[in-house]
């Protein structure tokens, strides 16, 4: 046979290497603003043209290249960061790998400017699919300017793979955001097709902050500075009662760079135990610094996870850090969920479907055929404040006999089988005998046995079919505020409700763009009927980021459903009689009453014989 390995084309393998660094224009932003900054700039400046499809510029006041090193920067694995292995051991630039640029060039048309700071005249390459089109002298500015032009040009895959101009831009905006926090000594701007995004001057980290998040933040961030052998840990969070209900806001950097840790975020939320608002997640600006030997360097460049030497030792540094500044800012629980034993807890609800899932606790005292006032206590399976020993009923031994009896709330329409269920209830047995259970189950005697309505799923069902009657008939109705409020967002959270402003509008939201990410809101929909519209928006974000990107393109459809379940009685509110029954008359109007609009179930039957074989 004859042989058939043969090596690939450069701009082959750098085209197929692209698909790992580059995977949408916010990948292109961040390299080469991160080498803007190792090459010492103090000056970079970012414009985009139709979210980095058209154009991503990038001019930096850096040491600029000389014409060799420019032409040489392009070729794979060239890098002046590292000559050695062991180098990577102790290195603090952003960049080493020799990738990014090779990768840009392979699947774009690239044009560099470029000078050394001592030089007369600059050189220009154009670079095309990997083929150099041009290089020659030319007079230009110190300091690198690239201009990135039809980016995935010659890739169509990636091409379809990419998301809305709004979506593409806020990941550019989100690099921007970490890069700007994590070096505020250097002035950085974004332009987006002409407009101003950022215009952050050199600063400290605090004024830094204060420019990305709107003046508000000043007063609620709390330094917090540590020094051990190990590790120094500074920066700043945020004060709880200032904390919102959206992410966005929580920033780890290591050695400036920003990384993800889902472990560190436990500490600092342990930290905040007990003293947070329900659903709230604190602000926080942390930057780690240490030894470079003492993290994993093998992290891919696109990676944001950092794997730490110590890793549980800086956790409880960091953990007692964030508890001492708390402390000296004699931040005292707000809320002391211990002893204010009438607060009612809702669950944690950030991430719905997650949370969601109830667990039944069953109180062998309670008689759900009788009228009653409702359970006042609530223990939900997942709260983070769930802990309440003394209200809980004595149930451990009542629940063992309820093993697999337990209703499967968390299965989706499409996993089973059977038709849905159609009910028969006794109205008139329904709105007497129906009683609210832990503040988050309604129990509803039906022919068959007990049924189990989760009152959050089931209000959010309710909610959504009235949203999406009023986009069907065009029927918008909104209700005016007395006193219109203003908020204020971050940049990636403004341009998401810039981007569905036009189907909050259609819904009955009347807000408007009051310019530097601030929002003015004169009305909200009628069929909500709400006081706190400012909190529902937020909410209402959060759920649109969570959705599936799938649904997000649904746009429409995916703003009802978010705004259902950001306006939904949350779990832990008490129901009156009156408000139990009008629930359970409101849902059983609907189309689809059995499932939220995210495909949860609403209710389940128990069984009389199930009651029977308990009792036997
Ligand atoms: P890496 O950053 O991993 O070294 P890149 O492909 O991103 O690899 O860049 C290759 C080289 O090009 C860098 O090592 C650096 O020497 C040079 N370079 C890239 N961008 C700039 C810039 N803005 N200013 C000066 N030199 C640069
Ligand atoms: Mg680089």
């Amino acid at each position: 046979m004859a042989d058939i390995i043969q090596l690939l084309p450069d701009s082959v393998a750098n085209q197929i290497a692209a698909g790992e660094v580059i995977q949408r224009p916010a990948s292109v932003v961040k390299e080469l603003v991160e080498n803007a900054i190792d090459a010492g700039a103090t000056q970079i400046k970012v414009n985009i043209k139709d979210a980095g499809r058209t154009l991503i510029q990038i001019i930096d006041n850096g040491s600029g290249m000389s014409d060799t090193d420019a032409r040489m920067a392009f070729e794979r694995h060239s890098t002046s960061k590292i000559k050695s292995a062991n180098d990577i051991f102790a290195i603090r630039t952003m960049g080493f790998r020799g990738e990014a640029l090779a990768s840009i060039a392979a699947i774009a048309d690239v044009e560099l400017r470029t000078k050394e700071h001592d030089h007369d005249l600059g050189t220009f390459i154009h670079i095309s699919g990997s083929n150099i089109i041009t290089q020659e002298p030319v007079s230009c500015d110190n300091g690198t300017n690239f201009q990135i032009k039809n980016l995935f040009f010659n890739v169509p895959a990636r091409r379809k793979f990419l998301k809305s101009n709004p979506a593409e831009l806020k990941h550019i905006i989100n690099e921007i955001q970490r890069i700007a926090l994590a070096n505020p000594e250097i002035s950085l701007s974004l332009h987006h097709n002409g407009s101003a995004i950022y215009e952050l001057a050199s600063s400290n980290k605090r004024v830094r902050i204060v420019s990305i998040f709107g003046k508000n933040i000043n007063q609620s961030l709390i330094p917090i500075d540590t020094e051990t052998t190990l590790v120094k840990i500074s920066g700043f969070i945020g004060q709880p009662k200032f904390a919102r209900k959206t992410f966005g806001e929580q920033f780890f950097f290591v050695n400036k760079r920003y990384m993800k840790h889902p472990f560190f975020h436990r500490a600092i939320m342990q930290a905040y135990e007990k003293i947070l608002p329900p659903d709230a997640i604190p602000s926080y600006f942390i930057s780690f610094d240490l030894d470079p030997a003492d993290i994993d360097v093998n992290i891919h460049p696109t990676k944001t996870e950092i794997k730490f030497e110590n890793e549980s030792a800086i956790w409880q540094i960091l953990q007692a850090s964030v508890r001492e500044a708390l402390g000296k800012f004699n931040i005292v629980p707000s809320i002391d969920f211990d002893q204010a034993g009438s607060v009612e807890i809702p669950m944690a609800r950030h991430n719905f479907d997650e949370v969601a899932m109830p667990e039944i606790k069953v109180n062998p005292n309670y008689n759900p055929f009788e009228t009653q006032t409702p359970a006042k206590s609530y223990s939900g399976a997942g709260s983070s404040f769930s802990s309440r020993p003394a209200e809980r009923p004595n149930s451990t031994n009542w629940q063992s006999l309820y093993k697999g009896l337990e209703p499967d709330f968390s299965a989706k329409p499409e996993d089973q089988e059977e038709e849905p269920v159609q009910f028969r209830i006794d109205e008139q047995q329904t709105t007497k005998s129906s009683v609210q259970f832990k503040n988050k189950y309604i129990l509803t005697p039906v022919k068959s046995g007990l049924m189990v309505i989760d009152q959050k799923r089931a209000h959010e069902r309710i909610l959504y079919e009235r949203l999406m009657q009023v986009l069907e008939n065009n029927e918008v109705a909104s209700q005016q505020q007395l006193f219109p409020e203003t908020f204020e967002l971050n940049a990636s959270d403004a341009t998401l409700l810039t981007s569905i402003l036009p189907d909050l509008r259609a819904l009955g939201f009347d807000i408007r763009d009051f310019g530097k990410n601030s929002f003015i809101v004169n009305g909200t929909p009628g069929v909500l009927n709400t006081s706190s519209p400012i909190e529902i928006i937020e909410s209402l974000l959060e759920a649109y980021k969570n959705s599936p990107v799938s649904l997000q393109e649904k746009a429409r459809e995916t703003v009802a459903i978010s705004l259902a379940q950001a306006s939904a009685i949350p779990y832990g509110h008490a129901l009156k009689p009156g408000e139990i029954s009008e629930l359970i008359d409101n849902l059983f109007a609907c189309q689809t009453p059995n499932f939220s609009p995210k495909g949860k179930k609403v209710l389940s039957i128990m069984p009389l014989e199930d009651f029977e074989k308990l009792l036997k």
